[in-house]
């Protein structure tokens, strides 16, 4: 018999990484950020029809600073991943990323100089999500599956994440 099935009810067993987690997931605050025409049904996922706030996070912030998710939606021009990497790093930690669309993710059928062939060459992505464009149920799928990873990462993991892109900075700078 587990301790929990010995404790009366009321009590709730848990570490302080899986309550970290549990709350960490249960608030992100996305920042209002679109690049093409995937933005629009990014947009469309937080109306009223698909209720993002079943998942807590039904406000997009107009500030970097206030939010904690970005969601890469549409192709990345060259012009524009210097303004990417700018918004990234105004969010505070800990913050993750989910790159919308396969133009995004690998710069789809823009094989040419004026995109960035996979917005991962200019920050660091957790989830990517396929489709072009993806339709407002499969955002939602890569926001509960961000959420999962979300809940079960280490505490630490961030800063262990800052400290890698700091390192690399240094090394190509
Ligand atoms: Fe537009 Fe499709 Fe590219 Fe999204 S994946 S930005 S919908 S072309």
């Amino acid at each position: 018999m587990g301790i929990e099935e010995k404790l009366p009810s009321g009590f709730l067993l848990t570490s302080v990484e899986q309550a970290a987690g549990w709350v960490r997931k249960s608030s992100l605050f996305p920042a209002t950020f679109g690049l093409a025409c995937c933005a629009i049904e990014m947009m469309t996922t937080g109306a009223g029809r698909y209720d993002l706030a079943r998942f807590g996070m039904e406000v997009f912030r107009g500030s970097p600073r206030q939010a904690d998710l970005m969601i890469v939606a549409g192709r990345v021009s060259q012009k524009m991943a210097p303004v990417v990497r700018q918004v990234y790093d105004q969010m505070a930690n800990p913050k993750w990323v989910i790159s919308m669309g396969v133009c995004a993710s690998s710069g789809g059928m823009f094989n040419n100089y004026a995109i960035v062939q996979g917005v991962d060459h200019v920050i660091p992505v957790d989830i990517y999500l396929p489709g072009c464009p993806p339709r407002p149920e499969m955002l939602m799928d890569a926001i509960l599956k961000l959420h999962e990873q979300i809940r079960h990462e280490k505490l630490g993991a961030q800063r262990a994440k800052a400290d890698d892109e700091a390192e690399q900075q240094a090394l190509q700078a």
